[in-house]
């Protein structure tokens, strides 16, 4: 899918990214200070940072300065407005604020790669191809009919794919923390997605949990 940087200092964090970026398929280097990622900047061409605000040796502005072509999402502390105005400024496309959670980084991350990426508007897997633009599924070819819900449904999939989700935590996702109704509404949008798009032995349920879309790079 995509090449992307990971620059950060904090090791957990660093590794952690790079572990849930790599899941969903994409190819990743760590880095750990601004230097170095200056240097890989300019040895490789990525397709997009994931940067850290404070560094050691050059923090992330001087880092995106020398990424001005990159997309680039950077993360910063909760509390530092100033920082995320001078990162915006500076040309980054979107910003995280620490703590974040997973999910929300793979959602950025997928939705500036759309953004930036052509090829990317478009997701294929077999003999199911979804149109990110036009909100369109197909399967073998032949557009499939779905409706907002199961569309919604097979989007955070697809965004999580390879990761395991709670049934609580996609009703969250697709149907709000309101929604009065069970996870049992999970179970019969599954099925139908599974019907729909042949995936009976693809979108395969983790016991106990919920779901996981497995597509192996
Ligand atoms: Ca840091």
């Amino acid at each position: 899918m995509a090449l992307i940087l990971i620059v950060e200092d904090e090791q957990p964090i660093n590794e952690l990214v790079r572990r849930n970026l790599e899941l969903v398929g994409h190819r990743c280097v760590s880095v750990y200070d601004g230097e170095t990622a200056i240097s890989e900047i300019q040895n490789q061409s990525y397709d997009l940072i994931v940067l850290d605000v404070m560094l050691p040796q050059a923090d992330g502005f001087e880092v995106l300065r020398e990424a001005k072509e990159v997309p680039t999402i950077f993360l910063t502390a909760r509390d530092s407005l100033p920082d995320r105005i001078k990162g915006l400024s500076l040309g980054a496309d979107d910003y995280l604020t620490k703590p974040f959670e997973m999910m929300e980084l793979l959602a950025r991350v997928e939705a500036v790669l759309r953004r930036t990426q052509k090829g990317l508007s478009v997701f294929e897997a077999g003999n199911v191809k979804i149109d990110w633009d036009g909100r369109q599924v197909f399967y073998k070819g032949q557009a499939v009919e779905c409706t907002p819900k199961e569309y919604e449904l097979l989007e955070v999939l697809v965004r999580n794919r390879n990761i395991a989700l709670s049934r609580e935590r996609l009703l969250e996702l697709v149907w709000g923390y309101d929604f009065e109704g069970d996870t049992r509404t999970i179970d019969v949008h599954i099925q139908k997605l599974r019907k729909k798009l042949g995936w009976e032995h693809v979108i395969k349920t983790v016991y106990k949990l919920g779901y996981r879309l497995e597509l192996r790079p």
